[in-house]
């Protein structure tokens, strides 16, 4: 038998040492359901395969697109509508159980509006609170606070922002539609159930 080095050591107890990272909405939360039908109030018959942000944009025209947008981020009365995606309570309480830390970075830009929504599906301050949930502008700004908060793995729905976290070792798209080509540059995760076997395994 082979004796570790250090190296093998250090490397094995830094495995333990995960930080989970989440994004918002098209991970924590579904917004498909309203994408449909406030673009449906917009003249656009979407379906569900077209409703992921780097998609819809290629689609509906920008002018309507911020419409969309505005309505469903920044106007409470549709964006606290939206339902939790699938899956996402059982995998906080098993990280919970675990005793792993994760977090929320959200480019939400009217955080009140966020964490309404959050409060109103049971999600805070349960599970993300003002401790452990960051909101920011820019996509690059997620890697800055990532990278700051040590994350160690994050889950997106869209590839152009896992294309920015340089500073994030594990990247996985959240693409529970399948509409996503595969990448050297993440892991696509279909459902929660699947991500768990990467954020507690
Ligand atoms: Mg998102």
């Amino acid at each position: 038998m082979q004796m570790k080095s250090h190296v093998d050591n250090a490397r094995d107890l830094g495995r333990g040492k995960k930080i989970l990272g989440f994004d918002m909405d098209g991970v924590v939360i579904d917004n498909a359901e309203l994408k449909l039908r406030v673009a449906k109030s917009l003249g656009i018959n979407l379906s569900p395969m077209q409703t992921p942000a780097e998609i819809i944009k290629k689609i509906v025209p920008s002018d309507l697109l911020r419409r969309l947008q505005l309505a469903i981020y920044c106007n409470p009365m549709i964006s606290i509508e939206a339902p939790l995606m699938p899956g996402i309570v059982k995998l906080l309480d098993d990280i919970n159980s675990a005793k792993i830390p994760y977090l929320l970075i959200s480019r939400r830009l009217e955080p009140s509006i966020a964490i309404d929504l959050l409060k109103k599906r049971g999600i805070w301050p349960k599970y993300f609170n003002e401790s452990n949930a960051f909101f920011v502008v820019e996509p690059i700004e997620k890697n800055i606070k990532a990278k700051e908060l040590g994350v160690t793995h994050y889950v997106d729905d869209e590839t152009k922002i896992l294309s920015v976290l340089a500073d994030v070792p594990n990247k996985f798209l959240f693409d529970h539609l399948n509409v996503f080509p595969a990448s050297d540059n993440y892991i696509k995760i279909a459902s929660h159930e699947e991500l768990a076997k990467y954020f507690l395994g």
